[in-house]
């Protein structure tokens, strides 16, 4: 530890020649490097000079005294140690070396090893201190060279946004941001939420951090743009600083490919409506709503007549256009609630919540006339039969469509284009 000395430049002021010789004969071989002084003045202007990062001083000297110059020094440079050598009759100057903020105290006249423990003392804290300076610089250099939006909280209040979030909310620098000092309008979104909170509700930290280890994603505006961005949040815990390091990574590419693969294995590549895997997780759903409340629940199934044949004569791309264009009839006629799927090549099914057997077979038939009076260019008519059944308590998912697609066979059997509700 004593060796820390030896990374020291020193400034020693005393006006007695005698004292400062001695003293400095010792101080040379401690210390780096020494400069002396014989006043306040010569002091601060080696300081000045020679920037030393420890000064021992003795208080009355000519031309100006030690605490004059202990004060210019500190003004300049807060951290920079100062030891004050006082003899007995000098305790009224103690006061105001408190005030100037003189880090310790020395005995004339001076013991050495006393001497050497006080400057190892200010040594070893002024470098942990200058340590402690560049690893925040560093750090913040490191976090404001990121594009990822950072924000570090302690409680509720916002200690530092970096660079790049703060660019993003429309301030330059941290210190314009301390007048408001809330973030809490630039969210529009928390996990799938829309939310429009207060300035200074802090509620998007509560929110986030109750679901702090789950996946969350957040919408954010900017100030100016008024266009939300999706982002992925991370969240950091200090729980003893009671901190909270916030990382929001933007996410617009992985939020669409996610949808378009969600939209990918949902849909139904030709017509956009559902694919069947989507439809029987939706009827296992709609069969558990309409038993837990006890509502109606009714199922339409159905064919295109002769479909074969279309494609035979016209080709199996007008099949294809016929498919689509059937598709985008019934979605324009039937309601938001309604679930349309394709069940597979020219079958169709439709699960209509909340509605009894009598209501969906009026659907079925008002959709069956649709079709049969619609144009399909080139191909003269296009007919379909239909199923439809309601949904009987307890009954399985798989029965429900078993009895909608005999029903669709007997409207077949019986003549096409037309619905049957009864065995
Ligand atoms: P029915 O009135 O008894 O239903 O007669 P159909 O000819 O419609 O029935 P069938 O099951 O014999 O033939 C269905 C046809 O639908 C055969 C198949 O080539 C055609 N098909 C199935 N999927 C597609 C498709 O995606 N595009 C086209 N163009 N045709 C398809
Ligand atoms: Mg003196
Ligand atoms: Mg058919």
């Amino acid at each position: 530890m004593k060796n820390i000395l030896k990374n020291i430049n020193l400034l020693y002021v005393e006006d007695e020649e005698e004292t400062r010789n001695e003293l400095s004969y010792f101080l040379n071989k401690k210390v780096g490097k020494l400069y002396t002084a014989s006043n306040g003045k010569e002091g601060l202007e080696i300081f000045d000079k020679y920037k030393p990062d420890v000064i021992v001083t003795d208080i009355m000297m000519p031309v100006m005294d030690g605490l004059e110059m202990a004060q210019t020094i500190k003004e300049k440079s807060k951290n920079t140690p100062i030891l004050l050598t006082t003899a007995f009759n000098e305790s009224s100057y103690l006061i105001r070396s408190i005030e100037i903020g003189i880090d310790h105290y020395v005995q004339k006249p001076i013991n050495p090893y006393d001497l050497t423990e006080k400057l190892v003392k200010s040594s070893v804290s002024m470098f942990h201190e200058r340590e402690l300076k560049i690893y925040s610089r560093y750090a913040r250099f490191i976090l404001d060279s990121m594009q990822v939006f950072i924000v570090a909280t302690v409680g509720h209040e916002i200690e530092y946004i970096n660079k790049a979030f703060l660019q993003f909310i429309g301030y330059n620098d941290f210190e314009d941001f301390k007048h408001l000092n809330s973030l809490d309008s630039i969210f529009t979104e928390i996990n799938g939420v829309q939310v429009n909170f207060e300035e200074k509700s802090f509620e998007w930290i509560k929110q986030i951090l109750m679901d702090e280890h789950d996946e969350q994603f957040v919408y954010l505006t900017s100030q100016q743009k008024h266009e939300s961005k999706p982002y992925l949040v991370t969240v950091n815990r200090f729980p003893e600083r009671n901190s909270a390091i916030f990382s929001f990574t933007e996410a617009t590419k992985l939020t669409k490919e996610r949808e378009s693969l969600q939209i990918q294995a949902t849909t139904d590549g030709l017509t956009g409506i559902y694919n069947r895997r989507k439809f029987e997780s939706l009827l296992t759903k709609e069969i558990q709503k309409a038993t837990r409340y006890e509502t109606s629940l009714s199922l339409i199934m159905f064919d295109i007549d002769h479909f074969k044949k279309v494609n035979d004569t016209y080709g199996h791309q007008i099949g294809d256009y016929v498919l689509q264009e059937l598709s985008r009839i019934v979605v324009n006629n039937i309601r938001r609630n309604d679930i349309f799927a394709r069940w597979g090549g020219e079958e169709f099914m439709i699960l209509v919540p909340n509605n009894n057997l009598e209501n969906a077979a009026q659907l079925a038939e008002k959709l069956r006339g649709i079709i049969a009076t619609s144009k399909f260019k080139n191909v003269p008519t296009i007919t379909s039969s239909f199923g439809v059944v309601q949904f009987e308590k307890e009954e399985s998912g798989e029965n429900f469509v078993h009895r909608v697609d005999e029903l669709l066979y007997s409207a077949k059997h019986n003549g096409r284009n037309r619905v049957e509700t009864k065995v």
